[in-house]
């Protein structure tokens, strides 16, 4: 395929996620003529998120088979010194015994959005410092980007998406004020902030890629709490809501579904000429452009680096420094949920609308490099419908169960912290030898085991939390949750770094291969550093947009 009705194609963007579709949008904006391969589906909120169904809370998001990719995890041993970050349950006790990480998997979707669609929507900048790890602080690697040259693209993502945030920028200075206001606090959220002020911390609005009033033909949020199933109505900024609809409109896009690229081929120099796909019935094509763009996410862009290993390029494609797939970093969690004696509704409102920054940079904490911050959990623990209620709150049955139930329902009141993960030799991404996909493609294998300064950092994320939680008025725990003893990442990174050195990184500060011309690579495994807690989204799709810009100048 070299482009059919659509002529010769200038890019060939493998996966419709985060950064695949951000680079897309502003590529056709630009007039190149871009085709978009997605392994998944696209999906139909009324049809697929179930959020009509009785038991809706019972189902998870993606529901469609096919829409998450197999993969292997090897459970690394638990680091020393974690007692105190046990995960338990008031009902179920110890959650991850034993002497190795429990994995519960890394949370993603493979179709038209990519994990954006089950995302709560939050769009961070990086703290400015957070990306001069290595030069400031010692640790991880330096971005070859400073923040003033990522601005312009973080103001050109914020108004494509339309986020809404507060006016005080903090440490993230800002050319523009963002488009949308700020939301209003949900109610437990304004508890959770005479939480926060007790202990004299700032409870500032988030900023989020969710409307705040009706915007490009978009309807504000409802505040139905169900983001992380699928938003139903496209005010959350998903990057199919986003991005993708945009780009159709204007045209010069083809964006195929449930087309798996296997592998990319090379040529005699220094270019790659093009891609291999296999369609929904396994039949085989090749896809042919100027430029290739990998946006698979941080697991599937290595492993297809590393399948494409040929005779030239016997290590993987673009593998010449050996860090393909090396520096994984996973998202450091911890999560408490409490019941507030209070009826204060915690079911209703956008999951994560607040958020504490103050540990956020690199150099906040005594004693362990990297920062954190803490929004809002109640949500991303489940505790949004009464099943969870009955079964992980209140043991028992009968009667007294109902009564309890008719009490207790709408106050547990939780609090996540998410926290720096520093890369590390133990924890990397490669291909599995034995097993395979449907495909009979090697599946890829994900190692991760935090570091001791990871957990030193996690145990002041748990006091903190848990300290907040008191002084909201929460009474009794009843859950906890953590990266020590579990593996559940939703935010991952790291295993195709971004560098100014061919010999230590995959990509330069613009996401091109350092030895193959035309292709690059957007999305999150281009991060040398995970950052003190931001949520990544926000930071893909601008460096994408920085990525498009240059292809469309033609360097
Ligand atoms: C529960 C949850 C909540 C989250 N909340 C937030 C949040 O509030 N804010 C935030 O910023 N981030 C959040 N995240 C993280 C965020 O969703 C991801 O970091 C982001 O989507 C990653 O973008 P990406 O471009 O790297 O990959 P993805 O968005 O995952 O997209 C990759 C796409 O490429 C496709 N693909 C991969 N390989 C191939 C192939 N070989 N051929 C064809 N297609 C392929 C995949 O199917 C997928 O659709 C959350 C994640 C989860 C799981
Ligand atoms: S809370 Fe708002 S953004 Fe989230 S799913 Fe509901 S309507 Fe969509």
């Amino acid at each position: 395929m070299t482009g059919g009705p659509m002529g010769e194609i200038d890019a060939v963007i493998v996966g419709a996620g985060a950064g695949g579709l951000a680079a897309a949008w502003r590529l056709v904006q630009g007039g190149a003529k871009v085709l978009v391969l997605e392994a998944g589906a696209g999906f139909d909120p009324l049809e697929d998120y179930g959020l009509d169904l009785p038991d809706w809370e019972t189902h998870g998001f993606p529901e469609p088979p096919g829409s998450r990719w197999p993969y292997v995890a090897i459970s690394a041993e638990k680091a020393e010194s974690g007692a105190g970050l046990e995960s338990w349950s008031k009902v179920f006790g110890a959650i991850a015994p034993g002497p190795r990480r429990r994995t519960f998997g890394y949370s993603h979707v493979r179709g038209v959005g990519g994990s954006t669609l089950h995302f709560t929507g939050e769009a961070h900048r990086m703290h400015p410092d957070a990306i001069q790890m290595a030069s400031r602080f010692g640790v991880a690697a330096d971005w070859p980007v400073s923040y003033a040259e990522l601005e312009p693209f973080y103001v050109a993502a914020e108004r494509q998406i339309g986020v809404a945030g507060p006016a005080d920028p903090g440490a993230r200075w800002r050319s523009e004020p963002f488009p949308l206001p700020a939301h209003a606090r949900s109610y437990a959220s304004q508890v959770l902030g005479r939480g926060a002020a007790a202990l004299g911390l700032g409870w500032q609005e988030n900023s989020l890629a969710v409307l705040s009033a009706p915007y490009n033909g978009r309807p504000p949020c409802n505040y139905c709490g169900n983001c992380l199933r699928g938003c139903p109505l496209g005010d959350k900024g998903s990057a199919d809501v986003a991005f993708a609809a945009d780009a159709l409109r204007r045209g010069g896009i083809a964006l195929l579904t449930r087309c798996q690229v296997l592998r990319l081929e090379t040529g005699s120099g220094d270019r790659i000429t093009g891609v291999v796909f296999a369609d929904s019935k396994g039949a085989v094509h090749a896809a042919r452009g100027r430029t290739i763009i990998l946006a698979g996410g941080a697991i599937q862009t290595p492993r297809l680096l590393l399948m494409s290993a040929n005779s030239g390029s016997p290590d993987g494609i673009a593998n010449e420094s050996g860090q393909v797939g090396r520096n994984f970093m996973e998202t450091l969690f911890w999560s408490s949920v409490g019941l507030h004696p209070d009826p204060i509704g915690s079911h209703r409102g956008h999951p994560s609308d607040s958020i504490v920054w103050d540990f956020n940079a690199p150099d906040a904490l005594d004693g362990t490099v990297g920062g954190f911050r803490i929004s809002p959990g109640t949500a991303e623990a489940g505790f949004l419908g009464p099943i969870a209620y009955a079964e992980r709150a209140i043991p028992g049955g009968g009667a007294g169960h109902k009564q309890a139930m008719r009490d207790t329902f709408g106050r547990a009141l939780g609090l996540g912290a998410i926290g720096e993960y520093l890369p590390n030799a133990q924890s990397y991404v490669d291909l599995d030898t034995e097993e395979k996909d449907s495909l009979g493609l090697p599946l890829p294998r994900i190692r991760s085991a935090p570091g001791d300064a990871d957990i030193a950092r996690l145990h002041v994320m748990a006091t903190t939390v848990r300290a907040m939680l008191e002084a909201s008025g929460v009474t009794e725990l009843i859950e906890e949750f953590g990266s020590w003893d579990s593996i559940s990442a939703s935010h991952v990174f790291g295993t195709c770094r971004m560098g100014t050195d061919p010999d230590h990184a995959v990509v330069d500060g613009h996401g091109r291969s350092f030895r193959w011309k035309n292709l690059y690579i957007a999305d999150a495994s281009v991060f040398p550093s995970s950052g003190g807690g931001e949520s990544p989204s926000l930071t893909i799709q601008a460096l994408a947009l920085r990525t498009a810009d240059r292809v469309l100048a033609g360097h």
